[in-house]
């Protein structure tokens, strides 16, 4: 593809990559990204059709977009999720589609997924005990997301990784349970870093439980980590496998190691806005162009001013950080 057709950011960055939020509801209310009560979600009308999804990824993906992630709020709560899989599966160009769940709907949607094209799926789990994950998602329901992993291997999905997201005071005694739960599956087990994102504004930076420390952690329990294979440089994480070849954890270290510099990854909001950066403070409106009878190109160029636009970087450790007004479930992780 001509680089001048390609969606390319003033340093050069190529995105190739789109996470769409299909919701900002969710079954549950991690403390690290929802309120627990007293939630305004957006009227069902303000959300994309999926028709307005595919056309926008049919629009984005002669601009060089070919792999799509899912996510939201909980995109499971998103009534027939697999029709949209399927529209976005059969787009020309679009060679990956990928999922993050909570994994609570999972067990019973995990097959009609897979028929539907999706290649892989992130589960998030931050603990193997009950009680915990009441503390942090605020909800019952830990034994429905470990039925959701269950029936995510049984369907043979190309690739179930596990997401815990590491936060001080909490994670530590959490950290090597995790680690071995993911190897004994054959999954791969990623820490990310706890980020500002949180709706109630408490993050705090000596919560962040850096991907330095847990690694230690792992090596200290388990055994050795050598640094893996990176086969896409843009990927945000760092992976690790055991040295006995036994399996592989990865760290997303958005704190302690920005991965700024090679980001190719755009959003897409479930309201229709674009945004070049989980921490961006401004959005493109591409709802707008698509329900006002806006063409493709309009829409197109209204992508490209968004890459245009991307900052070199998120800066949470400067003085300068603004966080953004949304928080993660209003902006799809
Ligand atoms: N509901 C789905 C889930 O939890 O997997 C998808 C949406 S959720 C916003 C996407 C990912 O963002 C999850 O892995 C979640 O743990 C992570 N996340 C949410 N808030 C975060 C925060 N403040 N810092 C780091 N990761 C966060
Ligand atoms: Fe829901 Fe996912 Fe946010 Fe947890 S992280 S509240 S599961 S959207």
């Amino acid at each position: 593809m001509a680089d001048s057709a390609r969606l390319i950011d003033p340093l050069g960055r190529i995105h190739t990559n789109l996470r769409i939020s299909v919701t900002d509801r969710c079954n549950i209310r991690c403390f690290y990204c929802m309120p627990d009560e007293n939630i305004r979600f957006k009227p069902r009308h303000e959300l994309l059709s999926f028709e307005e999804i595919e056309r926008f990824v049919r629009v984005v993906a002669p601009l060089g977009v070919n792999k799509l992630r899912l996510t939201g709020g909980e995109p499971l709560v998103r009534a027939d999720l697999p029709a949209l899989i399927a529209k976005l599966a059969s787009i020309d160009g679009i060679r990956d589609i990928a999922l993050t769940t909570n994994g609570i709907l999972l067990a019973e949607q995990a097959q009609a997924l897979k028929d539907a094209g999706l290649a892989r799926v992130n589960i998030s789990l931050d603990t193997l005990t009950e009680e915990t994950f009441r503390r942090i998602a605020r909800r019952e329901g830990l034994d429905r997301v470990l039925a959701g992993i269950a029936a995510a291997k049984r369907v043979g999905f190309e690739q179930i990784r596990l997401n815990a997201v590491a936060i001080r005071g909490i994670t530590e005694p959490e950290i090597v349970p995790l680690a071995r739960f993911a190897r004994d599956g054959d999954m791969e087990m990623r820490f990310i870093e706890f980020m500002p994102l949180d709706a109630e504004e408490q993050w705090q930076h000596d919560q962040v439980l850096s991907g330095e420390e847990i690694r230690r952690q792992i090596e200290a329990a388990i055994g050795p980590l050598e640094p893996a294979p990176r086969p896409d440089p843009s990927q945000p994480a760092s992976d690790f496998q055991y040295a006995d070849g036994s399996g592989t954890v990865g760290f997303i270290n958005p704190v302690s190691q920005p991965f700024c510099a090679d980001c190719n990854r755009l959003r897409l909001t479930a309201e229709g806005q674009i945004r070049n950066c989980l921490f961006s403070t401004v959005e493109w409106d591409a709802r707008a162009v698509l329900r006002g009878g806006g063409s493709d190109e309009e829409l197109a160029q209204l992508v490209r001013e968004a890459v245009w636009a991307k900052k070199p970087g998120h800066g949470i450790d400067s003085s300068e950080f603004i966080r953004p007004q949304r928080a993660m479930y209003q902006i799809g992780g």
